[in-house]
């Protein structure tokens, strides 16, 4: 695909027509989104997309939305109470 060029306030910017769209997270942080929850479900992981600012990181190349890191900061506190 094309490369376009567009003018903007503060001066030319190529726009790649093959990049994904920006898609800013949910979490309303602005950052884009392109980390994935990496929480295991029945048939593959959660797969929220989340961004860095959100993300929370239970191990190295791990990233779970904030839905799982609850769910994980609850399992690892009943694991740690027996
Ligand atoms: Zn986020
Ligand atoms: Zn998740």
């Amino acid at each position: 695909m094309p490369c376009v060029r567009v003018s903007t306030p503060t001066g030319n910017a190529i726009v790649c027509m093959s990049r994904p769209r920006f898609k800013a997270c949910s979490c309303g942080s602005g950052r884009r989104a392109d980390l994935l929850c990496d929480w295991k479900v029945e048939g593959g992981t959660c797969d929220a997309k989340i961004c860095t600012a959100c993300t929370h990181v239970p191990a190295e190349h791990k990233d779970l939305c904030p839905t799982h890191a609850a769910e994980w900061d609850r399992r690892q506190a009943e694991r740690a109470s027996r």
